[in-house]
């Protein structure tokens, strides 16, 4: 009898999302598997195995889902009967970024064929490995008995599919999860993940694969990427505001700052995401918050936050959409979830990591005492949200 609780493969691991799935699944007793094409970041991965590599690339994501036992023998040969499907796959692997690279055009190409490929790829091949076990079309080299394995697929969606028109209007945007059509999202990316839902709908339908499909609403909070063009928005601006001096100063905004958007913080994401993937409801539903708010309240949250002075100047920029709100009707009836933090915690907790990234920038590992007396950042060190409330 093993000592885990089941199998997970986690594509994505090392971007913000995967890796706090990892933990989670971590936490919960199960063996996991994760892959992406470079490590997390921020934190040393907790996965049971780390694989690095390129699932745009056929091969390696069919040697990917294979589960070969519980020593992580990824890169062993083992008879083919010794391999297993996991358990459950949860596939965050895309390339993506903030508004900055996602809205200029300039990586449409690149966004729509690096994701459809990956999403492609683990379907096609975990098909194969499926028809394999059902003994019915198997492959030559494998005489396993029938085992009616099936793979439990999580596609990590966006709200980004929902139509433009219906998000014209910053105070009343409709994001029910039945207005998706007449299609018109406003961005490649968000056709892209449009497609991608249909692909896991249409091997659910034609293949039996069982499926999850969440559509997640601006994601954010500790770990997550906070600088370097890709991220988002409530990094950018704590990361802007805590650059500040600590009496406060002027950030720059895109955009009028009137454009609103619902925030969803990382750990609520990971708990709905949960609760779906062991819900007998494939969705696509709304993974997001309902507490809607214009860029610039999120300014004005983040300087609270920091008790800092914070000016606005608006500046031209990337935007996407006018107004965008989850509505978690669906999600609510659908698995009894809903979000429970306040924007305010979530920025609190974010805010603080972020001073503290910064902090190790400027004065390097381990000179906490040296930041403590030059910058107030340094009081986040290992508490992300000890900062002071304005
Ligand atoms: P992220 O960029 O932090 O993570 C994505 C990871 O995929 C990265 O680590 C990247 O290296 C990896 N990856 C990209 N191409 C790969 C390839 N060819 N092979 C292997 N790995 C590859 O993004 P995230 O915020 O963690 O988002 C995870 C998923 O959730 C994505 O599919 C994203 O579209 C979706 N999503 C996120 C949000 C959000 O607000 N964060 C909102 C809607 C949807």
């Amino acid at each position: 009898m093993s000592q885990y609780k089941r199998t997970a493969l986690v594509l994505g691991a090392g971007g913000f999302i995967g890796s706090h799935m990892v933990k989670r699944l971590r936490k919960e007793g199960y063996w996991v598997r994760g892959v992406d094409l470079k490590w997390p970041e921020y934190a040393k991965t907790e996965a049971n195995e780390f694989i690095q590599g390129d699932l745009r690339d056929v091969e390696f994501v069919r040697r990917v889902i294979q589960f070969k036992g519980y020593q992580g023998n990824f890169y062993n040969e083992v008879p083919y009967r010794l391999i297993e499907p996991f358990d459950e796959i949860y596939q965050f692997a895309a390339d993506m970024g903030g508004a900055g690279f996602v809205f200029t055009g300039e990586n449409d190409a690149d966004i729509m064929h690096n994701s459809v490929s990956i999403n492609l790829n683990v379907l096609e091949e975990q098909r194969k490995l499926n028809e394999t076990f059902t003994g019915e079309k198997g492959w030559s080299e494998c005489n396993r008995p029938k085992l009616n394995w099936k793979t439990k697929i999580f596609y990590s969606g966006s709200a980004c599919m929902y139509p433009e028109h219906n998000q014209l209007d910053p105070d009343n945007p409709d994001c029910r999860e039945n207005s998706a059509y007449p299609a018109n999202p406003d961005s490649e990316y968000g056709w892209e993940k449009l497609f991608s839902e249909r692909l896991y709908l249409s091997y659910n339908r034609n293949h039996g694969i069982p499926v999850r499909i969440a559509r997640y609403h601006n994601i954010f909070g500790p770990e997550g990427t906070w600088k370097g063009g890709r991220e988002k928005a409530p990094a950018a601006i704590c990361r802007k505001v805590a650059n500040l001096p600590p009496d406060g100063g002027e950030i720059e905004v895109w955009g009028d700052g009137k454009q609103t958007r619902s925030f969803l913080f990382i750990d609520e994401c990971i708990e709905a995401t949960r609760r779906l993937m062991d819900s007998d409801f494939i969705g696509p539903v709304n993974v997001g918050s309902e507490e809607m708010v214009s860029i610039d309240q999120l300014v004005d949250i983040a300087a609270k936050v920091a008790n800092k002075k914070v000016d606005k100047q608006h500046i031209d920029g990337p935007l996407g959409v006018r107004g965008r709100n989850s509505n978690n009707d669906l999600i609510r009836e659908k698995l009894g979830w809903d979000y429970e933090q306040t924007l305010e915690e979530g920025i609190r907790k974010t805010y603080g990591w972020i001073s503290y990234e910064i902090s190790k920038e400027l004065y390097g590992y381990g000179n906490y005492e040296m930041a403590d007396v030059d910058d107030q950042r340094a009081h986040h060190f290992n508490d992300y949200s000890n900062i002071a409330t304005g």
